[in-house]
């Protein structure tokens, strides 16, 4: 196993959280994907025994939280036994999924297993556009899923990722979680990365679309109190600063994909010449405290003008590095969501674009089609 050294190491404090992407096989076709736009032409994913080690690994460096995540984790037939020995190990385990592959019986084998958490995606509240973002018939399965999910006894949280085609339908989005007896509703607008950036034109809300949904939300939360908290994520191209991406790079996140790369962040592979270790060639600690990778962006030293001299950094730690880099063409620069930033003018562009008329619900692809998340697509266009 290889390990490179690096002053930075000394100030890390402990991963908390880790995030498996056990695949990237996924049932569905997400057009707001965060997976890599290439995900297909990745390596082959890591088997049983090698995920048990890496689980056991970073219960040893001290996290606390597991999320098993893709793709749709659900295709693994290893998800029990996962969920079981991150269970036995102390972990807090959550299961993200599209709830395809969720029946009776595995849902039982996972209670069995321990499994604490399962956060359900929708992608609208009506069948049409539900099916269609994610270019599927799974509407009614989610329903299903999600009464299955109540009937077990685990609490009812649900996501759904908005954009310019469902925000006008937050009301009925909100209404559908309550009929379900939802407890947690995240209402996280679209984040521009992988094949959701490939579709930001299509996606971008307008800002009258935003402000309506965020004061129906509030309305909401008025009403419904404590029987269902609801959050709404704002899109942060809407914003004058950036978000505290993953609270800090190297800070408390620590993602594995399913070939076996470490990432500090979902996005980190868009990063040119981060050299991300694996888990089959590094022990998870070396890779932690001492890769070149997590501690490329770690602290403030790597920041430049304006966040280095910025009293704000301890708050965005500079935003996201890969919507830096995405947007500047350098990872080292502030996130343009800040208004400080040389570049910012150019979220103003997008949001500007973005205010030509929104049609409820209509998908209008017309002009340019969306381009749905496929391995067909991937192996085109990686
Ligand atoms: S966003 Fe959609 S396509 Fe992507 S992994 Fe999740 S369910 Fe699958
Ligand atoms: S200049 Fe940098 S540190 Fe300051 S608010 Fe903007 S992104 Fe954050």
């Amino acid at each position: 196993m290889s390990t490179t050294t690096s002053p930075l190491d000394q100030r890390a404090s402990p991963p908390l959280w880790l995030l498996t992407e056990l695949t990237y096989r996924c049932p569905l076709h997400c057009a707001f994907c965060y997976n890599p736009v290439d995900f297909a032409s990745h390596g082959a994913e890591l088997d049983t025994d090698t995920w048990r080690d890496v689980i056991t690994q970073a219960r040893g460096l001290g996290a606390a939280q597991i999320g098993f995540s893709g793709g749709e984790p659900l295709v693994r037939d290893d998800l029990e036994t996962l969920v079981a020995h991150a269970r036995g190990l102390g972990f807090y385990t959550n299961l993200i999924t599209s709830g395809v592959g969720l029946n009776e019986q595995r849902i039982a084998a996972l209670k069995e297993a321990g499994l604490d958490h399962i956060q359900l995606s929708f992608q609208d509240s009506t069948r049409e556009l539900n099916d269609f973002v994610s270019s599927t018939k799974t509407f009614d399965l989610k329903h299903r899923v999600a009464r299955l999910i109540k009937a077990h006894g685990y609490p009812m949280v649900l996501n759904c990722v908005l954009h310019r085609y469902n925000l006008p339908h937050v009301a009925q989005i909100i209404d559908m979680a309550l009929e379900m007896g939802a407890d947690y509703l995240e209402l996280a607008n679209t984040q521009y990365y992988g094949w959701a950036m490939l579709n930001r034109e299509q996606l971008m809300p307008t800002s009258e679309q935003l402000q309506e949904a965020e004061a129906m939300v509030n309305r909401y939360r008025e009403r419904v109190g404590d029987r269902c908290r609801i959050l709404f994520v704002v899109p942060d191209y809407f914003e004058s600063r950036p978000k505290a991406c993953m609270n800090g790079w190297g800070s408390v996140f620590l993602g594995i994909a399913p070939d076996g790369t470490a990432l500090p962040c979902h996005a980190a592979r868009s990063l040119p010449g981060l050299s991300l270790p694996r888990v089959q060639d590094t022990a998870l600690a070396d890779i932690w405290y001492h890769s070149h990778a997590f501690n490329a962006f770690r602290g403030d030293d790597w920041m430049r003008e304006p966040c280095r001299s910025c009293d704000e950094r301890g708050a965005d730690h500079g935003g996201c590095r890969c919507q830096a880099y995405l947007l500047t063409g350098d990872a080292a620069a502030a996130d343009p969501v800040c208004a400080k930033s040389a570049h910012h003018e150019q979220i103003e562009q997008v949001v500007t674009l973005a205010r030509r008329p929104a049609r409820d619900g209509a998908c209008d692809t017309q002009a340019q089609p969306l381009i749905f998340r496929s391995r067909e697509n991937s192996l085109r266009l990686g």
